[in-house]
């Protein structure tokens, strides 16, 4: 593990000479890391809670660092958003995740669809949704099929340009989901004003269920107010059998956790694509 997290998370004036000569330096490495394709993606399955098949997948970002091995974007993305190169990472995910629904789609004939996380800082790149364009273009993929995972955060520099940002993405065909409902900065008016198809229930209130009435409470709330308001809900960090009956029977339309996957490179996850046809 390198030093914690804070070595990598803090990246401000108030450093000490150390601090800040490391954060300069873990900069230059992921500077570098993007120049040495270092950066890759991991994919998770999203499985269809009644019938078991695969819908989809998350794409998620790994540094895939020659001597210490794969990095947890907890470490890394942090930092990126603090300098400009959550930009070409976030772009270079879009990218990657893109070309690898392509050929998934053509090798497997099941029509699966790409779920990539969009940090509130790409959201001021105003040629964003041009990218997003081209990338679409140049796979062949259909657009309906990428799909954009978004939070609410203090980080938007202004929630109206977000939310223009998220229009400018859906009139492109693509959907949006909401990350992580129920934490940090999420709130009903947001759910409101998204134009987003997919609710996300967040971990947490999924490791609770069995442990916690009150979380319970919540989940049991937030289902029933997503489902009424037409989305569809995915439960994310699926542990257990008892959380996954939970679930169910409260009508979660999709499960996402280590009961099903863990995030896996592409090699891998075309193996089990393969095992899936040919059963
Ligand atoms: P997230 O979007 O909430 O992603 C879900 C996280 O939960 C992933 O962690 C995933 O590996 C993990 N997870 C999935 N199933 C289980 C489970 O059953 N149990 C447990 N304990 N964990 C599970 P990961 O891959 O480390 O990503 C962490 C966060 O980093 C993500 O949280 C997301 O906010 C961010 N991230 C990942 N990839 C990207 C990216 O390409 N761009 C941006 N901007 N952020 C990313
Ligand atoms: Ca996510
Ligand atoms: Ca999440
Ligand atoms: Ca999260």
């Amino acid at each position: 593990k390198l030093n914690g997290k804070n070595r990598f998370t803090i990246y401000n004036n108030t450093l000490d000479g150390d601090q800040a000569k490391q954060s300069e330096e873990m900069v230059r490495n992921l500077q570098a890391a993007i120049e040495l394709d270092q950066i890759e993606v991991y994919y998770q399955p999203k499985i269809n809670a009644s019938t078991e098949d695969i819908m989809g997948f998350e794409a998620l970002v790994r540094w895939e660092h020659p001597e210490l091995g794969i990095i947890s974007p907890g470490l890394f993305i942090p930092l990126a958003e603090q300098t400009d190169l959550i930009y070409p990472i976030g772009l270079l995910v879009i990218e990657k995740a893109a070309e690898c629904l392509k050929k998934w789609q053509k090798q497997y004939k099941i029509p699966l669809t790409m779920s990539v996380n969009l940090s509130p800082i790409q959201l001021n790149d105003k040629d964003l949704t041009s990218k997003i364009s081209h990338i679409i273009d140049k796979t062949g993929i259909h657009p309906k099929h990428l799909d954009f995972e978004i939070t609410e955060s203090e980080k938007f520099k202004s929630v109206k340009d977000a939310l223009l940002m998220f229009k400018k993405i859906v009139n492109l065909g693509c959907t949006l989901s909401i990350d992580d409902f129920g934490t940090g900065h999420s709130t009903l008016d947001y759910l409101r004003k998204i134009p987003a198809k997919t609710l996300k229930i967040d971990q947490v209130f999924v490791k609770n269920i069995g442990l916690s009435p009150d979380d319970e409470a919540i989940l049991d709330a937030t289902i029933d107010m997503a489902k009424r308001v037409g989305h569809f809900i995915v439960a994310e960090g699926v542990e257990t059998e008892e959380q996954r009956q939970y679930l169910t029977n409260k009508g979660c339309d999709y499960f996402q956790g280590y009961l099903f996957c863990r995030p896996l490179p592409k090699k891998e996850i075309e193996r089990i694509l393969l095992q899936r046809e040919e059963i």
